[in-house]
């Protein structure tokens, strides 16, 4: 897709740091580095965001996850891992070529991913509304 910066480097218009490549996705290099080994898996097809993946789209981006973060394991000797991703603009997306982002961790302070706990805002009738609500999405 035109003006997208993650299509530009599957297609090599502009570079990256590509550690991987298959028939369906891309792995490579985050620019920021937000910690020392930050690797990105790209669906070769452009999607926005998970809203747009096909269930096989996804698997084959997952499917490559062990073995990629096997690898920075290996590689950085790291203790950790967080593997995000970010739809909508409202969840911190920023470029809008779905993405998984793989972030060793070497210690618990290098970022916040920190959940709130909300917990005092439900109780459990709350939780089964919200349930019963999920549930009709699901079978609709
Ligand atoms: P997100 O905020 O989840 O959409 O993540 C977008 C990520 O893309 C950020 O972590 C950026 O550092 C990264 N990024 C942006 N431009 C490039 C680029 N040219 N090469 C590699 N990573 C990039
Ligand atoms: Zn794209």
């Amino acid at each position: 897709m035109e003006n997208c910066i993650f299509c530009k480097i599957m297609a090599r218009e502009i570079p990256g740091h590509v550690l991987y490549e298959d028939e369906h996705v891309l792995v490579f290099l985050d620019i920021s580095q937000t910690t020392k080994g930050h690797t990105l898996i790209v669906p070769k097809a452009h999607r926005t965001d998970v809203f747009e993946m096909a269930p096989e789209e996804m698997a084959q981006v997952f499917s490559i996850a062990p073995k990629i973060a096997t690898a920075l394991q290996k590689t950085f000797n790291c203790t950790g891992m967080n593997i995000v991703n970010n739809n909508g603009s409202s969840a911190g997306q920023t470029v809008f070529h779905y993405h998984v982002h793989l972030i060793p961790r070497y210690n618990r302070d290098e970022f916040g991913i920190r959940f709130i706990n909300n917990m005092e805002d439900y109780d459990s009738s709350d939780l089964a509304a919200l349930k019963e609500n999920i549930v009709q999405n699901l079978e609709a």
